[in-house]
């Protein structure tokens, strides 16, 4: 979809991209700076595998502060985005044949580093009338003696969903009876909330704190996907041989990179309400229109910044031209081609019949693609 969009505008079209995953936003000013202020200073060197450790103190500050989690320097470790802290865990847990659960519609990625790792994803699909949520009983039923980890997203790319404290407990009372299961937490999208009030599995369960990895960093929060720093936090043994394996790989993310991220996360905080608040006036438009698209349908995310809308009222109709929209990503290849809107099908997140519309874009452009979107649903027959 994505080169197929890129060709379409370089050879003229008008495109809107929808599909983006990250936001809009230029990296505020002042962590722009900080990165800046590091090259300035020398900081151009390897640094510790795990990164500098003042951005770790921050990193387990901000545990404390927001969580109330404790834990060491040596339980925190920093990677080239909170995709390579995911990869390393899987790389450096799994023995070829280990499951992990996957509750789907899921980020893609996860399936294929599963498998990258030697392991088996076992998807666990959560429809929408559950929230896209997995529940306890459908957890229990995943459950094999191969079962490694238990993989969870919150709040979630493709679908929004937001796991609430007492979810969270309830899982954890499932996990508790398995001892071999991790879980690994990927909260990401933690500060881009809008409904609801984040929580994450070591804070709903701190005795599972000894088997729990809790991944973050600042690309959404802080418009910092190109600087490429994530991390995690979890038990030591699970951390050292993250290290280890990061140490023969990348060694680190880079120094500069480090540095802006440390002033993300130890400065001002100001720009997250400004993000948010944009955020929340873009879905509102976004999901407000797209429910008022002929045979489309959309539940209100309560975080990150994406649609996960069903085109099921679509499936079976007859574009224009008289070819049948038979599945997601013919719907998707349609609006692209006949109106100029990118998005990304459900059945990339294994979730079909949906389509992922990203809000990350400028008012203007979102009421333009939403005029589009809505005229091409009318066109169907
Ligand atoms: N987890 C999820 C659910 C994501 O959507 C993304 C970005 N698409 C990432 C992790 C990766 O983030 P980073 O830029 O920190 O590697």
């Amino acid at each position: 979809m994505t080169a197929r969009a890129r060709a379409l505008r370089a050879s003229g079209v008008d495109v809107i991209t929808l599909s983006q995953g990250e936001p809009d936003f230029a990296t505020p000013a002042a962590i722009c700076e900080a990165g800046i202020r590091a090259i300035q200073d020398g900081h151009t060197k390897y640094t510790p595998v795990a990164g500098i450790a003042p951005l770790r103190e921050a990193i387990r500050q901000k545990f404390r502060r927001d969580h109330g989690l404790d834990y060491g320097l040596d339980q925190i470790t920093v990677g080239c985005g909170a995709k390579q802290v995911v990869f390393n865990a899987f790389f450096a847990s799994l023995d070829a044949g280990d499951e992990v659960i996957v509750p789907t519609p899921c980020w893609v990625s996860y399936p294929d580093m599963v498998k990258l790792a030697g392991g088996n994803p076992v998807l666990v699909p959560c429809d929408e009338a559950q929230g896209f949520k997995l529940r306890p009983d459908s957890l229990e039923q995943a459950i094999t003696p191969r079962t490694k980890w238990l993989l969870l997203n919150s709040p979630a790319n493709p679908t929004g969903a937001v796991y609430g404290r007492d979810e969270l407990a309830a899982l954890a009372a499932v996990i508790r009876r398995y001892p071999r299961i991790h879980v690994l937490s990927d909260d990401i999208y933690e500060k881009l909330i809008y409904d609801a009030v984040f929580s994450t599995i070591a804070e709903a369960a701190p005795d599972l704190l000894d088997r729990t990895l809790t991944v973050n960093g600042v690309s959404k929060s802080d418009a910092m996907t190109g600087w490429r720093v994530g991390y995690g936090a979890g038990p030591r043994p699970l951390i050292q041989a993250i290290n280890l394996i990061q140490s023969q790989t990348s060694s680190h993310t880079s120094s500069v990179s480090q540095h802006a991220a440390l002033a993300a996360i130890s400065g001002d905080q100001s720009h997250l309400a400004a993000f948010v608040a944009a955020f929340r006036q873009r879905r509102d438009l976004v999901v407000g229109r797209l429910n008022e698209a002929d045979g489309l349908r959309c539940s209100m995310p309560e975080g990150a910044f994406y649609a996960f809308v069903s085109c099921a009222g679509l499936i079976g109709r007859k574009t224009p031209a008289g070819a049948v929209i038979a599945t997601d990503t013919d719907f998707a290849m349609y609006l692209l081609e006949e109106v100029g809107v990118a998005v990304v099908p459900g059945s990339g997140f294994l979730a079909s019949p949906y389509i992922r519309v990203s809000f990350a874009a400028a008012p203007e452009m979102l009421a333009s693609a939403m005029d589009r979107i809505t005229a091409a649903c009318k066109a169907l027959s």
